[in-house]
C-alpha cells in the first residue's frame, strides 16, 4: 500500500509570481514572504555567488487604480568570491529595497520590464536590484592592504612589509661608463 500523501510545508519557490492570483482590487495590498533564486554575478574576471542559494525575500504588492501595481522588494544576502584586492575569500552582505511600478496605459515610463501579462520576474528584479545595491569593490575588509605590487605578498598579514629601494638607473649607467 501507498503511504499517503499529505500536503508538505515548504517555503513558497517564486523565481516568477502571478500577481494576478492574488486578486487584488484598486487600493488593496498583500504583503509575501517568498523565496527567490539569484544568479551569480561576474565581476571583472571573478565569479560571486550570492547566498543563501534561496534568497527569502519580503514582497509588498500594492493594486493601483487602472490595473497598476506598485511594488516593493526587500532582502539581504551575502555575496561570495574572492576579494578585489588581496584575492582571499570576501563575504560582503547587502541589503536591498527596491520598488517597481507598473501602471498600463500610463506611458512606457510607468511599465515594469519585470511584469509581463501580470507574471512578475522576481528572479531578474532582484538580481538587477541587487547589481546596483552591490558595493563598487568587493573587499574582504573595508581596508584591505591588498598585495604587495612587487613580490604579491598579502599585506594584511605583513603590514611592515617592505624592499629595498631599488638603486636609481643612472647611477647602474654611470658605474658603466666609468668601467669602459
Ligand atoms: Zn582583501
Ligand atoms: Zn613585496
Amino acid at each position: 500500500m501507498r503511504p499517503a500523501r499529505y500536503p508538505r510545508v515548504v517555503p513558497a519557490l517564486a523565481d516568477s509570481f502571478d500577481l494576478g492570483r492574488l486578486r487584488l482590487t484598486a487600493g488593496q495590498g498583500r504583503r509575501l514572504d517568498l523565496d527567490v533564486a539569484i544568479a551569480p554575478f561576474e565581476l571583472g574576471a571573478e565569479r560571486y555567488v550570492v547566498e543563501p542559494a534561496r534568497v527569502p525575500v519580503r514582497l509588498d504588492v500594492d493594486r493601483t487604480t487602472g490595473n497598476g501595481y506598485a511594488l516593493r522588494v526587500r532582502f539581504e544576502v551575502t555575496l561570495v568570491g574572492p576579494c578585489m584586492r588581496c584575492l582571499e575569500p570576501a563575504t560582503p552582505a547587502t541589503s536591498v529595497d527596491a520598488r517597481e511600478v507598473d501602471q498600463p496605459g500610463a506611458g512606457e515610463e510607468l511599465r515594469s520590464p519585470y511584469i509581463a501579462d501580470e507574471i512578475l520576474d522576481l528572479s531578474a528584479w532582484a538580481r538587477e536590484a541587487l547589481a546596483l545595491a552591490l558595493p563598487a569593490k568587493v573587499l574582504c575588509r573595508p581596508d584591505c592592504r591588498g598585495l604587495c605590487p612587487v613580490c604579491g605578498a598579502n599585506l594584511n598579514a605583513d603590514p611592515e612589509h617592505a624592499h629595498e629601494a631599488e638603486p636609481d638607473p643612472r647611477w647602474a649607467k654611470l658605474r658603466e661608463l666609468r668601467l669602459e
